[in-house]
């Protein structure tokens, strides 16, 4: 211990141990609230979605009270990463599982019985065993039991998508110790299950707390009908800036799409229950720990991922629900960063899944999979927000424009580009038809290279007539004219450019066309230079991290989120003292990493031509 344990009457004491243990200036919504009731020993019922910040509802209090407390979490690999993550931080905490020898079991039950461990996390059939509730005994007359705190509470529950039987058990902890509160956590969307949450483990009068399950950092979109739709994923792949999931309906699809992937040169991996365990394991590993960009995966991948900066997720193929779709989804952006979702509607896709669903014996289950068919293609055809589609699913209700969605994009008065769109049609007519997007627009633009010389393309009348847009403006609009059916492209590969009928209705001001210009994405070089620095440091301390997380053998997250690098690379501290003052920078992370980055950012700022 570095400073005195910050605990007091204070009306700011709880920030200042935010502060302490977790690097962190403010709670999110809900959390404060929910940490000063425990602290007054209610039960309470949690529902936050993925990313919402429910560890530390029950982490905080755990630290701030005498005694233990319990977690119960059903996923091995889920309790390891929290114990991982809470060490780092240098709290006290461990697991009891059966991946344990019996001499590691002694030494963590020393430690817990020398009031070392603040935070016990257990798997439900583990606390529910003979040996460990006589255990559990001792641990009440010797240490004391905070409160229990119960992580994907939805397992109670039949209704919900992860029903496990020794969960309901649990109800049997609160008979023995009534006077134990408990806390229990989920992301579900469903009021079924929070009832029945409720009812299984008894709730004394909970404090509930329902969070809003709209992700704001998160970005929707949906491709429809695109006709390279490995092109449009690629180029999703290429202008991400971090990791992502593809997920795809068959193991055969995740095979074929890490292929082609890797031959484009992106470090992706295959994920899918044809594998075996130990395969499964070494690429869930190497993508949690950044060797690996993207991992390709059906949906066995995902539960008990922890990994907050997924950057994207990209479903290729058709979920098979909403609520699949959006907790598959919500995997992306954990850390509150901005991530992207992309949904692919092909037509294909829904004759498959409707094959499927003909082939269930079943009535009733034909009906329920039909429906949810139904629901997921209205969500991919809607014209409306997209995550006001998603939420009123869950009986929340949005309304405006989200601005973080497609369609709310799109939402922008469409501009009226049917002179351009005439320029570009006769051009691809004075270029006879045989050339692709890319040498149609040079032409325009009026490039002057040998392939056009040669060709005498510079003789045309078409040539140069577009120099007053941008090379990426023109490609918007081929794109639209191709999506709205006023221009075709081959499909053997070289995409050639081919004229319909549709193409001279507009060319003779037939046909008007409208297209939504979004602005492009600003590119390397656009960026100014202070902005250029920031990220330059930023990747710069991306490396460093890597490299100690990589010594340690711990995923990169553990040691700092991206966006306390972020800050890091902004403010440029210079000093222990500044450093500290970086949100996501704790006391503990200050005393094990401080000097690195702050050296590091130093060199850095020497090896700068004129800094500042
Ligand atoms: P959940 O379990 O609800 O999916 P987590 O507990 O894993 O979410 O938290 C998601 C992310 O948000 C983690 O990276 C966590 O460190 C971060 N986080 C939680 N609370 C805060 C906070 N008050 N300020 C900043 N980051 C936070
Ligand atoms: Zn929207």
């Amino acid at each position: 211990m570095t400073a005195a344990h910050p605990l007091g009457a204070h009306p700011q004491a709880l920030e200042q141990s935010l502060k302490y243990y977790f690097g962190y200036d403010s709670f999110r919504p809900g959390q404060r609230e929910i940490i000063e009731q425990a602290l007054q020993g209610r039960d309470a019922l949690i529902i936050m979605p993925t990313g919402g910040g429910k560890s530390l509802c029950f982490q905080l209090p755990a630290l701030l009270q005498p005694g233990v407390t319990l977690v119960v979490s059903p996923l091995i690999a889920l309790m390891q990463d929290q114990v991982t993550a809470l060490v780092e931080n240098g709290v006290g905490a461990t697991f009891l599982n059966s991946t344990l020898g019996a001499k590691e079991t002694q030494e963590r039950v020393a430690a817990i019985l020398a009031g070392k461990i603040k935070l016990l996390y257990l798997a439900p059939e583990r606390l529910l065993s003979a040996h460990f509730l006589e255990f559990l005994e001792t641990l009440f007359q010797k240490v004391g039991v905070a409160f229990l705190a119960l992580d994907e509470a939805h397992c109670v529950s039949e209704w919900g998508h992860d029903f496990r039987p020794e969960y309901r058990q649990l109800s049997q902890i609160r008979r023995r110790y009534p006077q134990l509160p408990i806390m229990a956590l989920t992301a579900t969307a469903t009021a079924r299950v929070r009832q029945d949450i409720v009812q299984q483990l008894n709730l004394k009068t909970p404090h509930l707390h329902v969070s809003s399950f709209n992700r704001p950092n998160l970005y929707y979109e949906v491709i429809t009908g695109a006709a390279d739709r490995f092109g449009q994923l690629l180029a999703r792949v290429k202008s991400a800036e971090g990791s992502g999931i593809i997920y795809c309906l068959s193991r055969k699809t995740v095979d074929q799409v890490t292929a082609r992937l890797q031959t484009e040169g992106i470090a992706a991996l295959p994920y899918h229950a044809g594998m075996t365990d130990k395969a499964r394991q070494e690429n869930q590993t190497r993508f949690i720990c950044d060797d690996a960009q993207v991992m390709v995966a059906t949906i066995a991948f995902g539960m008990g991922i922890n990994k907050p900066d997924v950057r994207f997720v990209i479903h290729y193929n058709l979920p098979r629900n909403l609520e699949s779709y959006y907790q598959e989804a919500g995997r992306a952006g954990r850390d509150g960063e901005k991530a992207r979702c992309t949904l692919f509607l092909n037509y294909g896709d829904i004759r498959n899944l409707e094959y499927f669903i003909k082939q269930k014996s079943n009535p009733e289950e034909q009906r329920v999979a039909h429906h949810q068919l139904q629901q997921v293609l209205e969500y991919a055809e809607a014209t409306e927000c997209r995550r006001s589609v998603q939420l009123s699913y869950f009986g929340e209700f949005l309304s405006g424009n989200c601005r973080r969605c497609d369609n709310c994009l799109a939402d922008h008065p469409l501009e009226d580009w049917t002179t351009e769109a005439m320029k570009f049609l006769s051009c691809v007519a004075r270029c006879r038809e045989r050339y692709g997007m890319t040498y149609i627009i040079e032409v325009l633009r009026g490039v002057s290279n040998p392939r056009i010389r040669e060709r005498g393309h510079d003789q045309l009348s078409t040539y140069g007539i577009g120099k007053d847009r941008t090379g990426e403006e023109w490609k918007q609009l081929g794109r639209s004219l191709l999506r709205q059916g006023f221009l075709e492209q081959s499909a053997d590969g070289y995409g050639i450019l081919k004229l319909n009928a549709k193409s001279w209705e507009v060319m003779r001001r037939e046909q008007t066309v409208r297209l939504v210009v979004t602005k492009p994405r600003q590119s390397g070089e656009d960026l100014k230079p202070k902005a250029r620095e920031i990220e330059e440091l930023y990747e710069y301390l991306r490396r460093l991290r890597k490299q100690l997380a990589d010594k340690q053998g711990i995923p990169p997250y553990m040691i700092f989120a991206d966006s306390t690098l972020r800050l890091m690379a902004r403010s440029r501290p210079k000093t222990p003292e500044a450093f500290l003052k970086v949100s996501g920078v704790g006391q503990h992370k200050l005393d094990q990493y401080g000097k690195e980055f702050i050296s590091a950012i130093g060199a850095y700022l020497e090896d700068l031509p004129m800094s500042q």
